[in-house]
């Protein structure tokens, strides 16, 4: 096991993570809401978890990753007026296109995803147990959090409460620091508004109540990572630790919050209009890969400018760690074998590469390393001093560095299933004696620098 060190917003400061039970790692991903497209601001957001969650298992730990698909809230009611059904039939084709997205940009699939809709008995309990312990008060068919009963709230956002109105309350799901009040952990039911039957009378919940209740069901009382963007901080991470005061229980040990992304020194966001989905951005050409490379090319906790420039540079250098592999893998059978001290560089830059990431997440850090070891490597095959040994460890840091960055072993697994695709249906083609179909597969692969050749063992097929 090794020891990784994280930010947390709690203390503002990097720490030695100290999981709940040693070994294992319990991590709740604030999820999407899927009242339309994840923009590529979102998907940022997610391709950062992953990174959490591959570093945590490289290091050795077994995680629990859980997100929650929000299903229902303010801005999924305003998006479908009416009932249940309304908001399932608008939301399930969302959450359909979520994980599509997150799939292109091989983002790995949390072990358990829990929509809200699912787990309005467990919110109601929560509620239920709230008011027990005098946090929550009901007012006409709504429920409330106590802030007052609350001595501990703002300690995450650092908040002044100092001069806050008592009994004041906001119904909205979202509202701004200035607006510290009583907020809703259930909402009475509304005319044209989806409502739930459960022993607080008939309602639907708030935004906030979702996270705390799911993530206690699937990770218990006290874990260890909570995500979120740096936006869920406040009111809605806060008001999560507020409900999780009925417990009596430690809750998250670590929060930790995701810079966003800008447009034009801007938050990317729906309400300003300034946003791409993945969508656009593929149906533009743009290369997946090149997307989840350029996310982590910068610190989690820094903001991220996008720019068409900065798309480019990162498919550049995706496809220039491509064909570094494939060249590794060229050289391969005519070297001489044995190693030199260059295998001792790679093994330092492996090394390196994960040191960086193990101390809080340094993506440009371990990149760094990373393209280091290829000018190294690239320079040693050029003047003919690299040995097999060396460069059978080159490929082998490089399989490693992929495991978390996810952009090689991707495109070759689906390049291969594409490829061998069209070999199989060419050897079809010969076998009816379809030349013309044939021939144009064996072109429209080459188009794809893609060569077949005929050997005795089958068809093989290298990259030129
Ligand atoms: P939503 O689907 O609106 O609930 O947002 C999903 C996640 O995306 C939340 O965790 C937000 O913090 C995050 N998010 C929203 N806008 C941005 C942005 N421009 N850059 C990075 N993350 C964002
Ligand atoms: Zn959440």
């Amino acid at each position: 096991m090794n020891t990784v060190r994280l930010y947390n917003t709690l203390s503002r400061r990097v720490e030695e993570l100290v999981p709940v039970t040693p070994g294992k790692i319990g991590l709740y991903c604030c999820g999407p809401t899927v009242y339309d497209y994840a923009h590529i601001g979102n998907l940022r957001k997610y391709v950062c978890d992953d990174l959490l969650r591959r570093t945590l298992e490289h290091a050795g730990y077994e995680v629990r990753h859980v997100m929650n698909v929000t299903d229902i809230d303010d801005k999924i009611i305003k998006a479908a007026p009416g009932g249940i059904e309304a908001i399932r039939r608008h939301t399930a084709p969302f959450r359909e296109a979520f994980f599509e997205d997150t799939a292109a940009l091989n983002i790995l699939r949390p072990h358990v995803v829990c929509a809200a809709t699912e787990h309005i008995d467990a919110m109601a309990a929560l509620v239920a147990k709230l008011v027990e312990s005098g946090h929550a008060y009901e007012s006409e068919g709504s429920y409330y959090f106590r802030i007052a009963a609350y001595p501990e709230y703002g300690r995450l956002a650092r908040l002044d409460t100092a001069g806050m109105m008592a009994g004041a309350r906001v119904d909205v799901d979202e509202y701004e620091k200035g607006d510290v009040r009583d907020f809703a952990l259930w909402k009475a039911a509304r005319p044209g508004e989806p409502a739930w039957e459960t022993p607080l009378g008939p309602g639907r919940p708030g935004w906030h109540i979702e996270c705390s209740a799911m993530s206690m069901q699937y990770l218990g009382e006290e874990f260890d990572i909570h995500t979120g963007g740096v936006d869920n901080m406040f009111p809605h991470h806060e008001n999560e630790i507020a409900q999780s005061c009925a417990t009596g229980a430690g809750f998250v040990r670590v929060w930790l919050h995701h810079e966003h992304l800008l447009v034009e020194g801007r938050k990317m966001a729906k309400s300003l209009g300034n946003f791409f989905t993945l969508r656009d951005l593929l149906s533009r050409g743009h290369d997946p890969r090149g997307i989840r490379y350029l996310y982590l090319s910068h610190h989690n906790r820094s903001q991220l400018n996008f720019t068409f420039d900065g798309l480019a540079a990162a498919e550049r250098t995706v496809h220039g760690l491509v064909q570094f592999m494939d060249r590794l893998e060229d050289a391969l059978p005519s070297l001489e074998p044995g190693t030199t001290a260059l295998a001792g560089r790679v093994a330092a830059a492996r090394q390196g590469f994960f040191d960086a990431l193990y101390d809080d997440l340094q993506t440009p850090q371990a990149l760094a390393r990373l393209h280091d070891m290829v000018r190294d490597v690239n320079a040693s095959l050029a003047d003919g001093s690299a040995r097999a040994g060396d460069v059978e460890g080159a490929r082998e840091a490089l399989e490693d560095f992929d495991s978390i960055l996810g952009v090689l072993a991707h495109e070759r697994a689906s390049l291969e299933e594409d490829v061998e695709r069209l070999i199989a249906e060419r050897q079809e083609a010969r076998a009816r004696r379809d030349f013309a179909r044939s021939d144009a597969i064996r072109d429209e692969l080459l188009a794809r620098g893609i060569v077949l050749e005929d050997t005795p063992a089958g068809v093989r097929w290298r990259r030129v």
